[in-house]
């Protein structure tokens, strides 16, 4: 292991008490999580970093809770958040970030499948001056057709969409600088899109390849039907991304484009009336217009309901539309 790293040394992320906060989510791992523990604190422990190692129960409803906290008993660095109920891993991820005190936190699955060795190489990555390294499982260990292959026909179609080019969104494993986390608020099965999101924000974002293993102990939460999800999400943050602050430019836009054209089929009615005698209803030209008309002033309308939105979102919890990096002041 890379303990000749001193990480805590580097002053680009900022002096906090905690340097790294580790976050898990857990549903139904109870025979993972010694060895899973076992492993972090084999790597961590060589780091000579601070760090602490957040669990978060979300409604296991096997012997994980019991697990985790005789985890928490015997090693003071790891805390254990229990859910009230099940609320999916991306929920549980934010609950754990949100309870994070390090300046750096590293996300990973409880299942084994990804590696903790895997931590120093992101770690380092993000001391290159990045915001977020996501890890990249080439070699992944699930089923090469259900998972695998939707996986990477999925991933194509994300980075097409969101404009940020990843190999391998669904990875758990990834760093990120704690500061960009409180710009990003997540829903669904969002975790995945944190990089995109992150890069609308303007993040530096690095991706490296890291170990995965099949999983041995329990069994996977999720089947084919995460994918519809994922693409409903997918959405979501396409139209936040591309229409947010642009809402009424394009709506409205598109709804000039609909009343235009509604100007213009009324203009062929009346030319065809006038030179060629053809009545208004002898023609569908009339209900065309009327039509694009109405199509046009809705999506003018739905602009400006947009726009409406937008602006009660970000007053409404004091956001601000834009997000700073960096202060200098004199010579720091
Ligand atoms: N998980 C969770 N809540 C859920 C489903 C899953 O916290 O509702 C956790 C699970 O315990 C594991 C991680 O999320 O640590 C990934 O789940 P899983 O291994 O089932 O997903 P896969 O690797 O098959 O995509
Ligand atoms: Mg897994």
């Amino acid at each position: 292991m890379k303990a000749d790293r001193d990480f805590g040394a580097l002053h680009s992320i900022p002096a906090e008490d905690v340097y790294l906060s580790v976050v898990v989510p857990v549903r139904d791992e109870a025979d993972n999580l010694r060895l899973l523990h076992e492993d972090l604190l084999a790597t961590l422990g060589t780091l000579g970093i601070s760090y602490e190692i957040i669990y978060v129960d979300d409604g296991s409803r096997d012997a994980s809770l019991a697990e985790l906290t005789k985890i928490a008993d015997s090693d003071k660095a790891s805390t254990v958040i229990q859910l009230r109920r099940n609320f999916g891993q991306t929920a549980a991820l934010s609950a754990g970030i949100d309870h994070a005190r390090g300046g750096v936190v590293v996300c990973l699955d409880a299942d084994l499948q990804n590696d903790p060795a895997d931590i120093p190489e992101l770690l380092a990555k993000l001391e290159e001056g990045y915001d977020l390294v996501s890890g990249w499982r080439a070699n992944r260990k699930d089923h090469w057709l259900f998972r695998n292959s939707v996986s990477r026909v999925a991933n194509t179609i994300i980075s097409c969409i969101t404009d940020l080019k990843l190999h391998d969104c669904g990875c758990t494993l990834k760093a990120y600088r704690r500061e960009l986390l409180h710009h990003i608020r997540l829903y669904g099965q969002m975790h995945r899109f944190i990089p995109a999101m992150a890069a609308m924000v303007g993040a530096a974002v690095a991706e490296i390849p890291v170990n995965h293993r099949p999983r041995i102990h329990g069994r996977s939460k999720y089947g084919l039907g995460r994918t519809f999800s994922v693409v409903m999400d997918l959405l979501t943050v396409k139209f936040l991304s591309g229409v947010s602050g642009n809402a009424i430019k394009v709506f409205g836009g598109f709804g000039l484009i609909l009343v235009g054209l509604s100007f213009c089929s009324g203009l062929a009615m009346f030319f065809q009336k006038i030179l060629y005698g053809i009545s208004f209803i002898q023609t569908p030209l009339l209900l065309l217009s009327a039509l694009l008309f109405i199509l046009g002033f809705q999506s003018i309308f739905m602009g400006l309901t947009a726009e409406l939105l937008i602006r009660t979102y970000h007053e409404s919890q004091g956001k601000p539309t834009y997000v700073v990096r960096n202060i200098y002041k004199g010579d720091r």
